[in-house]
């Protein structure tokens, strides 16, 4: 399905999935494990809600439409999306990643699906040419853009151009950016991938995670992955998303221009030693944003002199919260060596350049002088 609206109209979901059968604007939370059968042979159109549910298949009509896909899948969790995913490949299968992922990607490919004889090679995908690792047995790339937490940027239409004329996918997680600033399947990605968890629900007050794609065959095998082995999202789960989908856009345009607000003001900073925001001028992947999504996002990470620093900024917070996750409409500050990626070992760490002096900024929608005024009040803290 296409829909001919604008992005700000999809996200109000007006009849683009189901109609509800009362017709209520706010569609209704289908919290039933199962669904009767009138005669035998004749269904609803839903049977159990592991394999479907209308709460849940209402979301993933709206979300398809977010990436112009032909669709979407919903997972109990942006990782076991992720896992989905990568169940559609066998045994003996290779796969290239990114070298900088969120920390829980490398912990499920190393932990669980190295161990059923899937092979990992990872490479640094903003630099080096992916085609010189590719084997007989490659299925797919895959990647994060920007990456987190470094805020590399990945040419995805250079990605699709190297897989072009093969048979392996380009997979992206586009959590970063959301549907609503990078649609990489229009840059030749087969199946993109989204944390629910963060920007679409965009409230930290639930975890899902979402599958767009536009191959029917590749859409059914993983329907049939989610049915088998259990990993749909809930129908309340799928209703806060809904609801959070309604003020994607709104939340995204704030969080953004707050977030390049911030940007320039740490770049500045006499306490800021690097600023890594992609919308700055200056950073390597400027021009490949310019050129692949319609904006930078909301995610910062910069770094200060030393670990003490860091530690003495983590621990005078007042008004950011100092949490994991993303994506909300609250700042979140967060310091990936002992959180989103404390788990890497240090070889990984320093391959990418994850240090303990970095701290990373989910920049929300609050009023941005009291961002700037937190920030410039916890550096003077930290530097007395
Ligand atoms: C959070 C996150 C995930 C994992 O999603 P969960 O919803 O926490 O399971 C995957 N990729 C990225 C980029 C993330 O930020």
């Amino acid at each position: 399905m296409k829909w001919d609206v604008s992005f700000e109209t999809k996200c109000q979901a007006v009849d683009m999935g189901l109609l509800d059968q009362y017709h209520a604007i706010s569609f209704p939370i289908y919290q039933t494990a199962t669904f009767s059968r009138h005669k035998l042979g004749e269904t609803s159109g839903f049977d159990y809600s592991r394999q479907t549910n209308p709460t849940r298949s209402q979301l993933e009509a709206v979300a398809a439409g977010l990436e112009n896909a032909e669709h979407a899948v919903a997972f109990s969790s942006g990782m076991s999306a992720i896992g989905g995913v990568i169940n559609l490949f066998d045994a003996g299968s290779h796969i290239i990643t990114d070298i900088d992922l969120y920390g829980g990607s490398p912990r499920l490919f190393n932990e669980v699906f190295s161990r059923y004889g899937i092979e990992f090679t990872t490479v640094d995908m903003a630099h080096e040419d992916v085609t010189k690792y590719f084997k007989e047995n490659t299925v797919a790339l895959y990647a994060e853009t920007p990456t987190n937490p470094m805020m590399r940027v990945i040419d995805i239409s250079k990605l699709s151009d190297a897989v072009k004329g093969t048979d392996i996918k380009l997979i992206i997680d586009n959590t970063f950016l959301s549907p609503y600033l990078q649609n990489p399947l229009e840059l030749g990605a087969d199946i993109v991938l989204h944390s629910g968890t963060k920007f679409l629900c965009g409230h930290h007050d639930t975890i899902g995670g979402l599958v767009m794609l536009n191959d029917d065959k590749i859409c059914e095998r993983l329907r049939r992955i989610v049915t088998t082995t259990g990993v749909a999202m809930a129908p309340f789960d799928s209703w806060l998303l809904l609801r959070g989908i309604r003020t994607l856009a709104l939340r995204m345009e704030r969080a953004e221009s707050n977030a390049q607000r911030i940007a320039e003001y740490l770049k500045g900073s006499p306490y800021v030693k690097r600023t890594l925001y992609p919308g700055l001028k200056d950073h390597e992947g400027y021009d490949i944003m310019i050129k692949q999504a319609r904006g930078f996002g909301a995610m910062i990470s910069f770094e200060v002199a030393d670990r003490d620093f860091a530690e003495k900024v983590l621990n005078n917070l007042e008004l950011f919260y100092f949490a994991e996750s993303l994506g909300g409409t609250e700042t979140l500050m967060t310091y990936p060596i002992t959180q989103t990626h404390a788990e890497l070992t240090p070889e990984m760490r320093e391959r990418v350049g994850i240090s303990d002096r970095l701290l990373r900024l989910s920049v929300g929608i609050e009023g941005v002088d009291d961002l700037i005024g937190e920030l410039e009040r916890v550096f003077k803290k930290a530097a007395s």
